[in-house]
């Protein structure tokens, strides 16, 4: 008998197909660890046969627990869903695709298991599978965040990692609902050990995510954790403001000094008025975003709403 329990997070959105590859495949590495696994799926509204799968493996394996939403809230609340009902003395979250290698799964437990480590992860080194033009823009936000946020994240980090009771204790009591993992596990300190691995395929299905909602997905990373696009709106607003006013002194002093030189440059007032409300826009579309997300904060809504938990 095993005392310790090791939960496993599993988000799943229409995974009819990969749900039994991911338990065959967990069976074989959780014998050899030293601890009982139980497995938490979160069903994120799918409309595929998920649950009826989660069902059938409920009953047949207790172990085997379920989260079913009430619809889709993202894979974001899910994984708080999931933390927010595992019972475990170590915590894993883990995709259902194959696509975050169970072979890793006994260094991880080693790690936080000896002490020296509160969580490891993982980080892929390679992004072979994946389009160009994809890995171009992630790595462009990394960069990008790394810069203008004092919460570092760390490229091509995965959410699949093992953690300490204590971290996910952590990661609970921050209950903001606009979440970014990548930068909660981040700003929350402790220590973090990420081992590398080489991307793999999916086992089964499709990827849910579109370009567009990666693209609002880091939007949402810098937003949530970097107020910088309002220091540079405000640097922007006062560079515009300052060369305004060296502008019109200008002008003033050349119709006072060459009265009849005084209507000149229709273009470049035309250009210089569509770069002024063009900044304009932009300032205000950034100041938008932090207004909304401070209203959806506001609202306190529930992060997900389950309609059955077993
Ligand atoms: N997922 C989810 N809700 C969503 C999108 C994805 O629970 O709205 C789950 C999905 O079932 C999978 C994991 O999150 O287990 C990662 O999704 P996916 O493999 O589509 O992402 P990718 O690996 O392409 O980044
Ligand atoms: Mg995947």
């Amino acid at each position: 008998m095993k005392h310790e329990i090791l939960s496993v997070i599993v988000p799943v959105l229409n995974e009819e197909e990969s749900i039994p590859l991911f338990l065959e495949k967990m069976r074989q590495v959780s014998r050899e660890l030293p601890v009982e696994v139980e497995y938490w799926f979160v069903n994120d509204g799918s409309n595929d046969n998920t649950q009826a799968v989660l069902n059938a493996l409920n009953n047949s394996d207790s172990n085997i627990h379920f989260i079913d939403f009430s619809r889709n809230f993202g894979k974001e609340a899910a994984l708080y869903a999931g933390l927010e009902y595992a019972k475990g003395d170590y915590v894993g979250v883990m995709d259902v695709d194959l696509q975050d290698p169970p072979e890793l799964l006994p260094e991880m437990l080693r790690g936080v298991m000896s002490g020296e480590w509160d969580a490891v992860g993982s980080r892929r080194i390679n992004r072979i599978g994946e389009s160009r033009i994809r890995s171009f823009f992630s790595d462009l936000f990394y960069k990008l965040v790394n810069k203008i946020s004092s919460t570092q994240l760390v490229n091509g980090a995965r959410d699949y990692r093992v953690m300490t009771r204590q971290m996910v204790d952590a990661i609970l009591s921050m209950p903001e609902y606009n979440r970014f993992s990548k930068g909660i596990f981040s700003w929350i300190g402790f220590r973090t050990k990420y081992l590398e691995f080489e991307n793999v395929d999916r086992a089964a299905g499709k990827t849910s995510w579109s370009f567009f909602s990666l693209f609002k997905y880091s939007i949402d990373g810098i937003v949530n954790f970097s107020t910088a696009p309002l220091d540079i709106v405000t640097g922007l607003g006062f560079i515009t403001f300052i060369s305004a006013i060296i502008g019109a002194i200008a002008i003033i002093i050349r119709a006072i000094a060459f009265p009849s030189t005084a209507v000149f440059g229709w273009p470049s007032m035309v250009v210089i008025m569509l770069l002024l409300s063009g900044i304009q826009l932009l300032s205000l579309g950034v100041i938008g975003r932090y207004i909304s997300g401070t209203y959806t904060e506001v609202k306190r809504r529930p992060i997900f709403i389950a309609k059955k938990v077993k």
